[in-house]
């Protein structure tokens, strides 16, 4: 069996697996501070400790992935005041002593989706969460993409839509992807959730065109074979069409990209694709497949 943790800004899931990477047990709860979030998530663990090869970990972050670093493994200068510079991956070896994969949560859900759908034909994928913070990651060759750092593409500048006089909320940059397009740019915006705006608003259009230059700029810059884009945001099921068409717009036949319906596309794994990726993450790290 392997271990699986997704701990989000908002909610920690912790899940049990097996070979299959089929998940056994699930459990979740909101994050709180360190102490008792990693008490909570040792709890479960040590029903199954026994049977656990090893876990896998994708965080919320900014996190260190530096092997080399004397941080690795630390969740680093995240706006979570009580979890800024915390060694995750320290406490959690302390706690449970099994070998730990570590990585972003993007990543992982990206790893579960690459794992599940695309694996097999070894097919490049971006994939980017749409939810309270934007975040994207990359795999090629089924190696995440990184160099000092992990990616940090949910801060991309995008062009504001013409119809739009938002000026973003991202406290570090104006106009970037996550504060003009994140679920906190959209309830500031339009003074409710998006799950409370109706799918005839004319704002889905606005929203669509910001997604759609992530795609845009994805595609100049890696040609992947698919960008997969998930979160909650993305729950809205009309959304991704409207991205396809301001992404073709926006291409203007620049380049000939894979038919688009699967090259933009949601995943396929839907909310699971995260655990899914730390259970094969896991599972990598002591098997190397
Ligand atoms: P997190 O990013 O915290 O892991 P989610 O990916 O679920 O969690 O994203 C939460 C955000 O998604 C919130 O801002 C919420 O308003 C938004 N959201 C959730 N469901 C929907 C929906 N059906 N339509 C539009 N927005 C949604
Ligand atoms: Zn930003």
């Amino acid at each position: 069996m392997y271990g699986a943790i997704e701990a989000g800004g908002t909610k920690f899931v912790c899940a049990i697996g097996n070979e299959d990477l089929k998940i056994i047990e699930q459990e979740s709860f909101p994050t709180t501070d360190p102490e008792e979030t990693m008490h909570l998530v040792e709890k479960f663990f040590k029903k199954h400790q026994n049977n656990i090869e090893s876990i896998g970990v994708g965080s919320f972050g900014p996190i260190d992935v530096d092997k080399s670093s004397e941080t690795y493994g630390y969740i680093t200068s995240t706006p979570k005041k009580a979890w800024a510079y915390f060694d995750f991956v320290g406490s959690l070896k302390k706690r449970i002593d099994r070998p730990i994969a570590w990585t972003t949560d993007v990543n992982a859900a990206a790893y579960g989706e690459f794992i599940n759908s695309y694996r097999q034909e070894n097919l490049n994928v971006v994939y980017y969460t749409i939810g309270t913070g934007v975040g994207g990651g990359a795999i090629q060759n089924g190696e995440f993409i990184q160099g000092f750092s992990h990616p940090e593409m949910g801060h991309m500048k995008v062009v504001s839509h013409p119809e739009d006089s938002f000026k973003g909320n991202c406290p570090f940059h104006d106009n970037c992807l996550e504060g003009m397009a994140a679920g906190p740019a959209i309830e500031q915006r339009n003074g409710k959730k998006g799950q409370e705006i109706p799918v005839e608003d004319p704002f889905w259009d606005i929203e669509a065109y910001y997604i759609a230059q992530s795609a845009y700029n994805t595609t100049l810059m890696l040609s992947p074979d698919v960008i997969i884009f998930g979160g909650g945001v993305m729950k809205q099921e009309h959304l991704i069409e409207k991205v396809r068409k301001e992404f073709l717009n926006l291409i203007n036949d620049y380049v000939k990209t894979p038919d688009i319906k699967e090259y933009i596309v949601t995943p396929k794994l839907g909310q699971n694709a995260g655990t899914v990726g730390c259970l094969a993450l896991a599972k990598k790290l002591v098997t190397k497949k």
